[in-house]
């Protein structure tokens, strides 16, 4: 049984069934009581008619003295209507009496005081109803004065016993319980039925609400009538309707947030009044490694083992006062935020915090690259501009008088001055390459002939150290690029590989290609690369030793330069060296240049 019927049904049917038990019985009562107070009526209306029968029968004087006729009489009236027959003298003497012997008469008590004898003689009919010993039973006394209407020599009471009454009363009484109580099973089945009927819209209602009290928002209860009831019914389903949409309308919300949440590359974590995370989005489970499922509800600083949040979500925390500050994390590399932490009202005025941490790691490491990049280029430009600057003084100073060195001098500084450009000209070509101001405009063309164009390039060199540039590249080798880009990357390269090369070393240019991309390497005989410089060789400026790489000309652009070349076209460049023996690299580039 649900709530309701446990609770309304059963205490309204209980009520019901009090009331019309209650009535039931109490109509009973008087019923009884009233049938019975008339059938007393009717018994002693009887008796009074018999006396006055036999007081019509009798002459005055009759009764002067016994006669035991008259007691023969009395009793054979007895025995045929069952009514004992007492006639009292006026003064109480009892004269004759159905029930009892002649010969007792004599013995019987004066009857002078009985009500029914005074109430006779007195008003001309008198009742009462005693118990008798002699009959063990109650009996119904009624005395009229005989005779009628002379004065009174005596009475003539009747009496009869009321057992036979007091039976007939307890048959009817049997017969009236019996009725009622079919009655009242009649009456309890039918409030069983209406208030069945009457509680199942409720029953409905109550299933309907526990329904949506796990989440079924479709349910709609019948509004079967236009009464209390049915009005609750359209309340009700009202009600749901409107549940219902509010309920979609923050699903949709909650969904929207998540979705934006979850999409966000910024790191976002909610945290409640003590501490305990609520919330935290992907990109914050990311960068901390923990899942969200296990940290929600735990202490954040339990969590998320990182001092500098914990300490702007406890100051946040302490006096609710928002905080925007710059924090370095170790995890386990360095990397830079802009953390936010705000107080939010939550619902029921619960106070919670969010953070938002902003990656700023790429822009702080890039400041740091710009920096340095200054600092490399005005000392790059400082040495050749301290030198020129300091031949020519030397030379103001007199030194261009003197004719055995002053062309040195001067030749210096052409050098320097040669320098500068080419490390200006050096950056200028990495500076439009890096910004993507210079697209690759791709051609086809065959690789070999600009190796060779190179190697004509690099002549004075190779004759200078007697290293030897094998082309290696089959005439026909297509490849698709920028040709004036490519013979940068190649010159940059060879140059490379013969200045770091041995007297009469060798440097190979070779090819292949794959359906995908074609792949061509620069392999040298020199000096080699140490393993810890291999991963920066390719970094603005960086020379190995750099005195000693500053004796032989370069600017520490060349590979920088080359990098930028191969990413524009979307290839790669791997470099490998065994010191002592030689270097390689090997430029792969690939053959759809749809996806630069
Ligand atoms: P540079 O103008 O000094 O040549 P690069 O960027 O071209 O600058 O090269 C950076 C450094 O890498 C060079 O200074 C040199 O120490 C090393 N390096 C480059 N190519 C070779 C090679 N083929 N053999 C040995 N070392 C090389």
């Amino acid at each position: 049984m649900t709530w309701i019927k446990r609770k309304f049904s059963r205490k309204l049917g209980i009520a019901l069934f009090l009331a019309v038990g209650t009535t039931l019985a109490l109509a009973d009562f008087f019923i009884l009581k009233n049938i019975k107070t008339y059938l007393i009526g009717e018994l002693k209306d009887n008796l009074v008619s018999q006396a006055k029968q036999i007081s019509a029968v009798l002459d005055p004087g009759t009764f002067t003295k016994r006669d035991p006729r008259w007691q023969e009489l009395i009793r054979k009236m007895d025995q045929s209507s069952g009514t004992r027959v007492t006639i009292v003298r006026k003064d109480g003497v009892v004269l004759y009496d159905s029930e009892v012997d002649w010969k007792a008469l004599e013995t019987l008590e004066n009857h002078a005081d009985r009500p029914e004898v005074t109430d006779a003689l007195r008003f001309g009919e008198g009742s009462s109803i005693r118990y008798s010993h002699t009959l063990r039973s109650d009996l119904q006394y009624a005395a009229i004065p005989y005779p009628l209407m002379q004065d009174a020599e005596g009475t003539i009471r009747l009496a009869i016993p009321l057992n036979r009454l007091n039976n007939e009363m307890k048959g009817f009484a049997n017969i009236l319980f019996a009725a009622t109580f079919t009655a009242l099973l009649i009456g309890i089945g039918l409030i069983w039925i209406i208030l069945r009927w009457s509680a199942h819209p409720l029953e409905e209602m109550t299933r309907a609400a526990e329904s949506i009290a796990n989440g079924r928002m479709d349910l709609k209860v019948r509004e079967r009538s236009e009464d209390e009831i049915g009005q609750l019914a359209k309340a009700f389903n009202a009600m749901t309707r409107k549940l219902s949409s509010t309920f979609d309308q923050l699903k949709n919300d909650k969904n929207e947030i998540e979705a934006v949440l979850s999409s966000m590359v910024e790191h976002v974590i909610a945290v409640d009044a003590s501490g305990k995370v609520i919330f935290i989005n992907p990109a914050a489970e990311k960068l901390f490694g923990i899942r969200g499922d296990n940290v929600r509800g735990r202490p954040f600083m339990e969590a998320v083992r990182q001092a500098a949040v914990s300490e702007i979500l406890k100051s946040v925390m302490g006096d609710d006062t928002e905080r925007f500050e710059e924090i370095r994390l170790i995890l386990p590399e360095e990397r830079f935020f802009e953390a936010r932490a705000v107080p939010m009202q939550g619902v029921r005025s619960e106070r919670r915090y969010l953070l938002v941490l902003h990656d700023v790691t790429r822009i702080r490491k890039l400041e740091q690259v710009r920096r340095e990049f200054v600092s490399n280029v005005s000392h790059e430009l400082k040495t050749p501009l301290t030198s020129i600057q300091g031949y020519a003084e030397t030379l103001l100073a007199g030194a261009l008088a003197d004719s055995k060195h002053n062309r040195d001098f001067v030749d210096t500084i052409f050098k320097e001055a040669d320098r500068l450009n080419r490390l200006v000209n050096d950056l200028l070509d990495l500076a439009s390459i890096e910004s993507g101001r210079k697209k690759p405009q791709i051609t086809e063309f065959e690789l070999a002939a600009v190796v060779n164009e190179v190697h004509g390039m690099a002549r004075s060199r190779t004759e200078k150290t007697g290293v030897r540039i094998e082309n290696r590249v089959p005439p026909a080798f297509l490849i698709q690029a920028d040709k004036d880009q490519m013979k940068q990357l190649l010159l940059n390269l060879i140059d490379n590989a013969v200045k770091f090369n041995l007297p009469n070393g060798s440097v190979a240019v070779e090819s292949s290609e794959s359906p995908e991309a074609v792949t061509f390497s620069i392999k040298d005989t020199g000096i080699g690369i140490p393993e810890k410089d291999l991963p920066r060789i390719f970094e603005r400026f960086y020379r190995i030793d750099k005195s000693h790489s500053r004796e032989i000309e370069g600017t520490g652009l060349g590979l920088a330069i080359v990098k930028h070349i191969v990413e524009a076209h979307g290839g790669s460049i791997r470099a490998e060296s065994v010191p002592g023996s030689g270097s390689n690299f090997t430029i792969t580039l690939p053959k759809n240049h749809s996806s630069i």
